[in-house]
């Protein structure tokens, strides 16, 4: 079997460029590798590797002027909650079942003009709403790891596609952490850039003022590479910054002597797994051998931000999801009259989690509320806010774990909506500060990838680059130990 899936995008596109590989045999690896490991993992909802077979051609015939692209003939993989043209996208939800979007998101039409290869889109908790990739209406997604434990959520299917080498990289969405947690849980790359980097056009809003794109990696290289092609302004996002792209891939390599790291006293004080402490602060002390300056800081208003989250995101949740009536798109149930037609699409087309957070934020938005919740919360989010500003005028970036456990088993928190919602405790302040966080795969504990989350000032991507590329050289994962991508051929596991 051919082990071309095992290549970084970097070096796919070496292997492209020098002729060695065409983006068809580059092609067929993934679709071999997908034959093995789609049964296990259930990473995708719309699996096409006939569209992909297209893309591929089409690449193969624009070759002359896809010189620039480093990302032309590599296969990927998009969220089922980013627009797709005339490809199904329904967001993990029955509500958008047959939806088939008339246009595509902006990161999608940029990465297709750079000469994406699209595999399919990926599975997710219904509408982005969890941590575990259980509340899809579709499938349930595993951890490529351990099928028996979560890849972690929302965006759950992007990562176990490129950890299980099932896709080169993927796109996924970050309103709370569901970029940064299910990378930290499948041992990749995940980076969420600052609110504004990358457009949100095409993307489903869940909650409007967190949401933002971001990238699924197998390096840190590779981070820089897509986030090269997708970040930039978007006149068709009025909240995507106008601020020039910087040469990410020349944050690599850059020496880490004169940088200063924070270390949030607040984050290790909630209940972290020892192993995943352990690794976390191994992985500090390795950032220091190679010349960072390390100290501690105090981000006081960290234990609010739980609660502000998870009235802020379903607020804008409750108010986004209102479309879905059964008129414009996907699902639509019969009724006698509009109003029981109206009730029976949304009560048939929603789950449970969705129906849930609908509720709280209708509720955190009702007169006579308004201000004791959402009004409040809005203020406790400028305190988050002021929190981190004050600690990054002291520290070029901050450094904890992505999340505080290792990936969870299967059905362990379905039942529990408030302990699934802690698993972002580590990761929403950064969304409610619209600050960028990247999370590196740091170690192992009980055989499971631990994640480091660096998160940095608005638009400085490039230090959180510089430091994701160092302890990713310093400290890579024991390659012994590492999960199946890494174990040639054969089908590590049954389930
Ligand atoms: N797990 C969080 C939630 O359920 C974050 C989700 C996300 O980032 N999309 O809201």
């Amino acid at each position: 079997m051919s082990e071309l899936y095992r290549l970084s995008v970097a070096q796919a596109a070496r292997a492209l460029r020098a002729g060695e590989v065409s983006p068809g045999e580059l092609l067929a690896s993934y679709v071999e590798r997908n034959l093995e490991m789609e049964q296990l993992t259930h990473a995708f909802i719309t699996y096409d590797p006939d569209r992909a077979a297209k893309d591929a051609q089409e690449v193969t015939r624009r070759w002359p002027e896809l010189g620039w692209s480093v990302l032309a003939g590599v296969p990927a993989a998009i969220k089922d909650n980013m627009c797709t043209r005339g490809l199904l996208t329904t967001c993990g939800s029955r509500i958008l079942d047959g939806f088939l979007p008339p246009y595509d998101a902006t990161v999608v039409d940029r990465l297709t003009r750079a000469g994406m290869v699209l595999l399919g889109k990926t599975n997710m908790d219904e509408f982005a709403m969890g941590s575990s990739c259980e509340s899809s209406a579709y499938a349930v997604t595993r951890n490529p790891w351990n099928p028996g434990r979560v890849p972690g959520g929302s965006s759950g299917g992007s990562a176990a596609a490129v950890a299980a080498g099932q896709a080169a990289y993927a796109l996924g969405s970050d309103t709370g952490g569901s970029v940064r947690q299910p990378a930290a849980l499948c041992g990749v790359v995940g980076l969420k850039p600052t609110y504004g980097r990358v457009s949100r056009y095409g993307l489903v809003a869940f909650a409007s003022s967190l949401d933002q794109v971001g990238t699924f990696t197998r390096s840190v290289e590779d981070c820089a590479l897509v986030l090269q092609v997708i970040a930039g302004h978007d006149p068709k996002d009025s909240t995507s910054v106008p601020r020039p792209v910087p040469d990410y891939r020349a944050a690599l390599g850059r020496d880490l002597a004169g940088l200063t790291l924070g270390i949030p006293r607040e984050y290790f004080e909630v209940a972290l797994d020892p192993g995943v402490r352990r690794q976390v602060e191994e992985a500090i002390h390795d950032l220091e051998d190679l010349g960072a300056k390390v100290g501690e800081c105090s981000l006081p208003h960290s234990e609010y931000a739980l609660s502000t989250y998870y009235l802020i995101a379903p607020a804008e949740a409750s108010s986004n999801l209102a479309r879905y009536d059964g008129v414009r798109h996907g699902l639509r149930s019969s009724g006698d009259d509009l109003e029981s037609m109206y009730q029976n699409t949304r009560h048939q087309g929603f789950g449970s989690e969705v129906k849930r957070r609908i509720m709280l934020g209708t509720y955190a938005l009702s007169s006579g509320y308004y201000d004791a919740y959402y009004l409040r919360a809005q203020k406790v989010r400028t305190l988050v806010k002021r929190d981190f500003e004050l600690a990054l005028e002291r520290f070029d970036a901050l450094v904890c774990p992505t999340s505080p456990t290792v990936a969870f088993g299967i059905g362990e928190r379905v039942d529990d909506p408030l302990t699934m919602y802690a698993s972002d405790v580590l990761t929403v302040p950064a969304n409610l500060a619209g600050l960028p966080g990247l999370s590196v795969p740091c170690g192992l504990s009980e055989g499971l990838p631990v994640g480091l989350q660096i998160i940095g000032r608005p638009f400085d991507e490039e230090t959180l680059l510089t430091i994701g590329h160092a302890l990713e050289k310093h400290r890579p994962l024991d390659p012994e130990k590492r999960g199946p991508l890494y174990r040639p051929g054969g089908d590590p596991y049954v389930l």
